[in-house]
């Protein structure tokens, strides 16, 4: 049976910055943990990171920036988290490939986990198109990465491995 990586906080994990979840109820995503498809990862506290913690956002582009060593995870209070959010990649990376996970369901928006947008790095509430430090890894590593908008994509992906 193909596992599939899903981010701790749409399993109604309290991992998020500011100490919520982004809990998911939809049956599919149900239907995965009933079956024991479901690998849980927080990037951010699997790395170390503290909860509650600043917010944080990419500097100087996206999560292939941040790989390439051009961007910087930069928190509200102006700390450099950079470190943090490659570390959480290899470790989401590491996951994938101990379970051979090829799709993963992260979550939107985030600097570690977004898939298709993520915030602009100036603290507005201004997103740009891109990706999360995590998403950027693990598609540079041929694993498919959706948000919690496109599980049923994620489960047709599923269901053609
Ligand atoms: Fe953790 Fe990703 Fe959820 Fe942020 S979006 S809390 S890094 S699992």
């Amino acid at each position: 049976m193909n596992k599939i990586l899903v981010s701790a906080c749409l399993l109604g994990k309290r991992v998020r910055y500011d100490g919520r979840a982004l809990t998911v109820t939809e049956h599919i995503l149900k239907e995965w943990i009933r079956s024991g498809r479901v690998v849980s990862i927080c990037p951010e506290v699997d790395a170390g990171m503290p909860i509650p913690r600043p917010a944080a956002e990419i500097s100087g582009g996206d999560g292939y920036a941040v790989l390439a060593q051009k961007g910087r995870v930069i928190t509200s209070t102006g700390a450099d988290v950079t470190d943090y959010f490659r570390s959480g990649a290899q470790q989401a990376l590491a996951l994938c490939k101990e379970h051979h996970i090829k799709i993963a369901v992260l979550s939107e928006a985030s600097p570690s986990c977004g898939s298709s947008v993520i915030y602009d790095g100036s603290f507005s509430r201004t997103k740009n198109a891109g990706v999360g430090v995590t998403t950027a890894l693990l598609r540079k590593n041929e694993i498919r990465v959706f948000s919690q908008h496109e599980i049923s994509a994620a489960q047709a992906a599923l269901a053609n491995q």
